[in-house]
């Protein structure tokens, strides 16, 4: 009997550097190429190629990509570069002659190309199949959801414009259907992100498009309203406090949308927003949160503050901390401000010494970490929904998020006696205890 052998499909390694935006980048190449018949490697001496998908939005995540290029040509030698990164493709080619291709970022085409030179697909009714949700580098029960790419803002401390270019939104009709798939497959919260979600659309004129015998506007508002209605949890992150975002807040009120925003404020004190090109009025934005707050009561607000910006006084500090003591956020990430190649605040004048920057983040993170410790402790007592992330099968307990809680960046809800809870489920949990970051609880 004649049997047919099956040829091996190539295998591609990858390495994902950067932010949630260039992991969906990662997502996306990752769906291509596996439609397109090749297998992911979790090593390098199994690939026949790897990807390196790298940031360029500091000068050190710009080293770290050098050091992953650099790690990825020393253990298999068949290397593809893509994202921020691919912006400085002389760069790379001088440090690394041998790598085989620079692609920029969001140059699906091109990098997916340079892959099938490097190792060619083989046909096979096996390879070829892909889930219809495509393949995901995050678990089942949680999922990013790019909305747009680029940026029309200009701030004086970042580079992602150069590197990723004005705002290009998604068609509405689109991100749905992705939206709907993923839910489908199991997805049970969508993480919006995109630079600046509240610009969504502008480049589109905020034109409609069919959807369910209806139409959907390319509009912020319009397509979170629509996403809402798919059953998941919907997440906002990267929103500027533009005036439309108030009509996001009743959706809140109404269960379409997690009560929670995550605003990038970056400073409160006119001057220094001034100068890093932000368009933001803190005072307005204090009122805006009260109202916000008036109406959704749960809301949970996130934001990150840069400090040790070039010229940022002593009474500029003292402004910001005494607006976030009345701003009472929820979540505080700091940075210390750090000069990236290309960016107009790397040669302002009045640059701020390592030491104060140190000192000023110390300071705001002291700040924000006790307004979420009361916060947090406010919540002792209450019943909340718990997502549940992970279970821990050998003790009982189980971690999960609350509707406050990003994955990665914010806090977690830790379980006892989590029963038969499973990742993904949904469930009442009292919470019984806090500390920080962190709730303690018990299925309720
Ligand atoms: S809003 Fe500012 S910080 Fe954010 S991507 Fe655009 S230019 Fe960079």
């Amino acid at each position: 009997m004649k049997t047919t052998t099956i040829p091996k499909p190539p295998r591609v390694g990858l390495v994902s550097l950067g932010c949630p935006k260039a992991l969906v980048d990662s997502e996306r190449i990752m769906t291509k190429l596996r439609s397109d018949g090749y297998d992911m490697s979790p090593d390098y001496a199994g690939a026949d190629v790897v990807l390196v998908n790298t940031c360029g939005f500091l000068d050190s995540a710009k080293a770290e990509s050098l050091e992953a290029i650099g790690e990825a040509i020393a253990e298999n030698g068949r290397v593809v570069v893509t994202g921020c990164m691919g912006k400085e493709a002389d760069v790379i080619r001088e440090r690394f002659p041998g790598v085989l291709a620079v692609t920029g970022p969001q140059q699906y085409e091109e990098v997916v190309a340079a892959v099938h030179d490097a190792a060619p697909p083989v046909a096979s009714p096996f390879t070829d199949l892909v889930p219809e949700a495509g393949l995901k580098l995050t678990p089942r029960h949680y999922s990013y959801l790019k909305i747009s790419e680029g940026c029309n803002h200009r701030c004086a401390f970042c580079i992602i414009p150069h590197l990723r270019g004005d705002l290009v939104s998604r068609r509405p009709d689109a991100i749905l259907r992705e939206a709907e798939k993923l839910v489908a497959a199991g997805t049970k919260e969508l993480l919006v992100i995109s630079q600046d979600t509240s610009a969504y659309g502008l480049d589109l004129k905020h034109a409609s498009w069919p959807w369910k015998g209806g139409e959907v506007r390319a509009h912020m508002t319009d397509l979170v309203r629509e996403l809402g209605k798919l059953g998941a949890w919907v997440r906002l992150h990267y929103v500027y406090p533009y005036p439309h975002v108030d009509s996001v807040i009743p959706l809140m009120a109404e269960g379409l949308l997690l009560p929670y925003l995550d605003i990038p404020f970056q400073h409160a004190s006119p001057k220094i927003l001034k100068a890093m090109k932000r368009p933001a009025n803190e005072a307005k934005v204090l009122a805006r949160l009260r109202d916000w707050r008036a109406q959704v009561p749960d809301l949970a607000v996130r934001s990150s503050f840069v400090v040790g910006f070039p010229g940022e006084t002593e009474e500029d500090f003292d402004y910001l901390l005494n607006w976030l003591e009345e701003a009472q956020l929820d979540r505080v990430g700091a940075f210390k401000f750090e000069p990236v190649e290309g960016a107009p605040a790397t040669s302002m004048p009045d640059q701020v010494p390592d030491e104060v920057k140190q000192e000023r983040y110390d300071r705001v993170m002291a700040l924000s970490a006790r307004i979420s410790a009361e916060k947090l402790a406010a919540k002792v007592g209450k019943t909340i929904d718990v997502l549940i992330d992970a279970v821990d099968a050998e003790n009982g307990g189980a971690t999960g998020r609350s509707k406050a809680d990003a994955p990665e960046i914010d806090g977690e809800v830790q379980l006892r006696d989590s029963g038969h809870l499973e990742q993904g489920d949904i469930v009442p949990v009292l919470v019984e205890d806090s500390d920080e970051h962190d709730l303690f609880g018990v299925p309720a």
